[in-house]
């Protein structure tokens, strides 16, 4: 059975997930610059345990202190 995303409730496939840091649930998270899909989370900085997570976009307005730390991830990312 196939995994959905809590955001945006379409289908994961399993090279563009992420789970959210603070909810835990998965999301869609495109690693290709070209790939067709919405952004249903964002690469975020966590400076308590400067390691790198990720956030769904429902946390990210549930906790707009975190925007500061976001990482903007126009295909920085490999
Ligand atoms: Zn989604
Ligand atoms: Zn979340």
């Amino acid at each position: 059975m196939a995994e959905i995303c809590d955001v945006c409730g379409e289908p994961l496939d399993e090279n563009n997930v992420s789970r959210c840091r603070i909810c835990g649930g998965r999301f869609y998270m495109a690693w290709s610059i070209d790939a067709p899909v919405e952004k249903c989370g964002q690469a975020w900085f966590e400076e308590r345990s400067c390691s790198l997570g990720f956030i769904c976009a429902p946390c990210i307005n549930e906790n707009p202190q975190i925007r500061r730390s976001l990482i903007d991830t126009g295909g920085t990312l490999p």
